[in-house]
């Protein structure tokens, strides 16, 4: 019998990102040399890649902080390109840097006070701050601290929280794991697949780390050189055999004779 049920076409998800063909550079360096990519509403999207491969600038582009020289960026249906990193604010989109950033001789609790800078609804804040002490319950007992002296994990715990507190739709991560050990990355990656599940703000996280950030996000980027070179899936990334090699620090074998060679390749194509 057919019923509603079974003729229902799978629902194809609302993109909320869109980058096209951006190039950007820095003077003479060219840092971005046609990135397209997509991330859908309510996604957990990693970009991968070496070092100088271009992933902080995408992020920049997008965050207002690098001008794209071409291409186009359309969020929620609108062009955006070459926003102010005020009005990406302003529609929802948090960055959360590389190397944390936060205010190191304000205490935690105005840390996250400048994260809801700009709202106005104190109720909402106030329910939104309880929600980030759940998520991070160190930042509550540590909450009249000042941000310079908590641990690494904890700043970047805390400059999660301060993104969270803007109430944004998309958050833009940078290196989460940067110097932290394999524990506090495991439980920060937690804490990130919560809020992109139980929030469902979307997530756009650059990470050298290939394997935590493979392991939680649903779909990933490789950039090389300033371009993509590999989309996929998260699950399909992980079993790929350059992602492998190169990011998962699984070295492929062939044989050749009786000799064993490692298999190099600098760059894909
Ligand atoms: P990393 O993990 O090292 O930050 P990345 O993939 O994020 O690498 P980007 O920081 O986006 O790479 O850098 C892309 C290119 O632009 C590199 O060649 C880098 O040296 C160059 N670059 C980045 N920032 C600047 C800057 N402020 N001035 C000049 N060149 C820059």
């Amino acid at each position: 019998m057919i019923t509603a049920e079974n003729t229902a076409q799978p629902t194809t998800p609302t993109v909320l990102l869109s980058i096209s063909n951006v190039e950007a550079r820095y003077g003479a360096v060219r840092a971005l040399r046609g990135v397209s990519l997509d991330v859908p509403q309510g996604g957990f999207v990693a970009i991968l890649g070496a070092n100088g491969a271009g992933k902080s600038t995408t992020l920049k582009t997008i965050s207002g902080l690098v001008e794209p020289e071409k291409g186009s960026i359309r969020y929620d249906g609108r062009a955006v390109t070459g926003q102010r990193p005020d009005a990406a604010v302003g529609r929802g989109i948090s960055h959360v840097p590389e190397g944390r950033e936060v205010f190191p001789f304000l205490t935690v609790r105005e840390n996250l006070a400048m994260g809801a800078f700009t709202r106005r609804d104190r109720v909402g804040i106030a329910a939104d701050l309880e929600r980030v002490y759940g998520y991070f319950p160190i930042l509550r007992e540590r909450t009249g601290q000042q941000a310079g002296r908590l641990s690494g994990g904890q700043q970047q715990m805390l400059a999660i929280a301060r993104a969270l507190l803007a109430k944004p739709r998309l958050i833009l991560l940078d290196e989460p794991s940067l110097g932290l050990s394999p524990r506090l990355i495991g439980e920060i990656f937690t804490i990130l697949t919560r809020i992109n599940r139980e929030d469902g703000v979307t997530l756009m996280v650059v990470e050298q780390n290939a394997r935590i950030a493979l392991d939680h996000a649903d779909y990933g980027y490789v950039l090389e050189l300033g371009r993509v070179v590999l989309a996929d899936t998260a699950a399909r990334l992980r079993e790929n055999e350059d992602v492998r090699e190169f990011y998962l620090g699984h070295r492929a074998e062939t044989v050749r004779g009786d000799a064993r060679r490692w298999k190099r390749r600098k760059t894909w194509r």
